[in-house]
């Protein structure tokens, strides 16, 4: 089922998770205990990260060599346990970042013999490393150029012509930016790419992490005023180390409030976890009573964090 028909059809808001497959050659057991974790919590549809190859550096005998590597493979195989295994709709990222178009429509192409009909369109970050584009092979620059390619496929449209080529039928979402990405001259500038990506055939949004909700409610204002008319969800991050006031700004760009950071910097670090939930729990609260259609919490690799939080959400 689309994301979009979960929305509308639930009759109280949603909870999703956002999750990454494990490092190259990690195995299934953890990622597993996961899952069945999270399927308590009976979510509408979990979205499993997608990672593109980086240029790494390594010591050698020989020296510092330049290598290639991909450390996080696996994202059509944990979208597949998902939903076939767990009954629960997958949502799997479709990267522009390290992959050809030509590698895009054989993947969707994967993903519709799987019966997963939703995908989150991203443009990835600059790893380093682009695919050789020889042969005739292009690439999409933006998340709009992938998400018009998408939505180009469920046209019925594929990169080459074919004679009675099927329809695919992908319910389309792109990210969005309450503090604005970081590449953007400005809020306006980037919500207009939002706009872009929606004109393209986004179907939905789903935003950065935020610790601070009044970025949100001026994001969705800013859409609105935009003509953006899709749901837009909000992402949540639950802050749960003292390391995280540093990696989360540096990482995602995204502001920690003064009242937050001082409180985790002056905690025993046994309490961090417990401050980060109560932390969310508000922000969510917030966000349900002021009629967000669903919140999505950025799970990553451990449930401990979201176990606590839910049943003290008022739902
Ligand atoms: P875009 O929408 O292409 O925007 C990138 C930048 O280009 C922005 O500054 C935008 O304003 C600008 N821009 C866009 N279109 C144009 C245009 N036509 N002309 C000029 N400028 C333009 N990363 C991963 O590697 N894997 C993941 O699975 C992943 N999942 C994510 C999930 C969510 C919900 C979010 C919010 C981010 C995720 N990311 C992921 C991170 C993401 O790849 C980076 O934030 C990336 O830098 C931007 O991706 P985007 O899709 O927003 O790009």
């Amino acid at each position: 089922m689309k994301v979009t028909d979960h929305l509308e059809q639930a009759d109280g808001p949603l909870i999703s998770f956002e999750i990454i497959p494990p490092l190259r050659g990690g195995d299934l057991h953890g990622l597993l205990d996961l899952i069945e974790d999270l399927s308590r919590h009976e979510p509408p549809f979990i979205d499993i990260t997608s990672h593109a190859a980086e240029v790494v550096y390594e010591e050698t005998p020989d020296g510092i060599q330049r290598k290639i590597k991909r450390k996080r493979p696996g994202t059509l195989g944990v979208c597949a346990l998902i939903q076939n295994k767990y009954g629960i709709d997958a949502v799997p990222h479709v990267l522009c970042q390290g992959f050809t178009r030509q590698e895009t429509e054989d993947f969707l192409i994967e993903l519709r013999y799987l019966g997963i009909d939703n995908v989150l369109a991203i443009r990835g970050d600059d790893s380093g490393y682009q695919k050789p584009l020889d042969h005739g092979r292009t690439r999409n620059r933006y998340a709009s150029d992938l998400i018009a390619q998408i939505a180009d496929m469920n046209r019925g449209n594929y990169l080459e012509d074919l004679l009675d080529a099927d329809p695919a039928n992908f319910c389309i979402g792109g990210a969005g930016y309450p503090e604005k990405h970081f590449e953007a001259p400005n809020l306006g500038a980037d919500i207009r790419t939002v706009k872009q990506k929606v004109d393209s055939g986004a179907d939905y949004v789903v935003t950065q992490m935020f610790f601070e909700n009044q970025h949100f409610h001026r994001f969705v204002e800013l859409c609105r005023a935009e003509g953006i008319e899709v749901p837009i969800i909000p992402g949540i991050k639950i802050l749960t180390k003292k390391s995280h006031l540093r990696t989360i700004p540096r990482t995602f760009h995204c502001e920690i409030p003064t009242a937050l950071a001082d409180e985790v910097s002056q905690a025993r670090k046994e309490d961090v976890l417990d401050i980060g939930v109560e932390w969310a729990r508000a922000q969510s609260q917030e966000l349900l009573d002021r009629g967000a259609p669903s919140v999505h919490f950025y799970i990553m690799q451990s449930s401990k964090a979201i176990n606590s939080l839910l049943p003290k959400l008022k739902l």
